[in-house]
């Protein structure tokens, strides 16, 4: 429509810059996904930013912007202080940066964690609900707590990282450099790991006859009957349903949603995970947090990252 008036959002992972246009009553209107594989450098990233803002705001006026990144910010520095999949942007301005290619219009940035948290609360699984947690399970494992509205930050922005709550002590290696994180046991990479450990273990199995290690060869062949395939699914699940019980009891949000790519495998890991948060919970606690699976899948973090200009 030409001569409207849009927000636009943005969420930058490692692989892939997701654009949207929404009507400034938070509609989505039109969205692109950008890949960014081949960007070596801050400009690059800018230059992406800009290509779609300007193919989803031609012929309208952009009333505001919205970024969510994949990273630990510090937003009174403006820099992504630190993220894994985001190597080349760490320690680097980018909010100024953004703010100075689009000024004057308002821009906002948010972690993805936070992003996805708002757009599945006021677009998603989350509608009706006053209080939700959502959990994000792909390559690694993120949080977010939403209060009436409202993201519980913590003291320096830092709430919500339930990937790195400890579930075992002296457990499984992190990433992080801990030990018993979540994200230690649920994760793409830790599915990836375990089944590796176990095709060591077992040569002849068919965990270690499988091409190409990842969830989807996983889940495929525990959709075969593979039993050690399903073990592997299981133990992963048992591990988020601890984490889902602690979620439970510290929180007691009324509803838990769940997103990322590895829900798509959630007959696997389901039912350990309800045995699991159903152990180690307060029965009034998990009577009372509704677990249920998120409604925008990738596209949740672009809806809430415009979300600061619909409040
Ligand atoms: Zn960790």
């Amino acid at each position: 429509m030409p001569g409207s008036e849009v927000y636009v959002g943005f969420d930058l992972g490692g692989s892939f810059l997701k654009a949207s246009s929404f009507s400034l009553d938070g509609e989505l209107q039109e969205r692109h996904s950008l890949d960014v594989r081949g960007c070596r450098k801050a400009n690059d990233y800018l230059d992406l930013f800009k290509d779609a803002a300007k193919s989803l705001s031609s012929d309208k006026c952009l009333k505001g912007i919205g970024v969510a990144v994949a990273g630990v910010l510090s937003l009174d520095a403006g820099k992504i202080v630190d993220s894994p999949n985001l190597p080349a942007l760490c320690g680097v301005p980018i909010l100024g940066m953004l703010e100075d290619a689009f000024s004057p219009i308002p821009l906002q940035m948010m972690n993805d964690a936070n992003a996805a948290a708002l757009g599945e609360y006021f677009a998603g699984a989350g509608e009706g609900y006053e209080s939700m947690f959502i959990l994000t399970l792909g390559t690694g494992v993120g949080g977010g707590f939403v209060q009436n509205g409202v993201i519980w930050r913590g003291a320096s922005g830092m709430a919500g990282e339930i990937g790195h709550m400890i579930i075992e002590k002296n457990g499984k290696s992190c990433t992080c450099g801990s030990r018993g994180c979540l994200e230690a046991y649920f994760s793409s990479w830790a599915l990836e790991r375990d089944a590796k450990d176990h095709a060591v273990l077992h040569p002849d199995s068919a965990v270690a006859a499988l091409d190409k290690v990842s969830p989807i060869s996983l889940s495929e062949l525990a959709a075969s009957g593979d039993d050690e395939a399903r073990a592997i699914w299981e133990n992963s699940g048992y591990a988020l349903g601890i984490g889902i019980a602690n979620i439970m009891n510290l929180l007691n949000p009324e509803c838990i949603v769940l997103v990322g790519g590895l829900i798509n495998a959630k007959e696997y890991f389901l039912p350990a995970a309800r045995k699991a948060w159903e152990e180690n919970s307060f029965e009034q606690a998990s009577k009372s947090s509704k677990v249920i699976w998120g409604e925008l899948g990738e596209w949740a973090g672009v809806r809430g990252a415009i979300q600061p200009f619909l409040q």
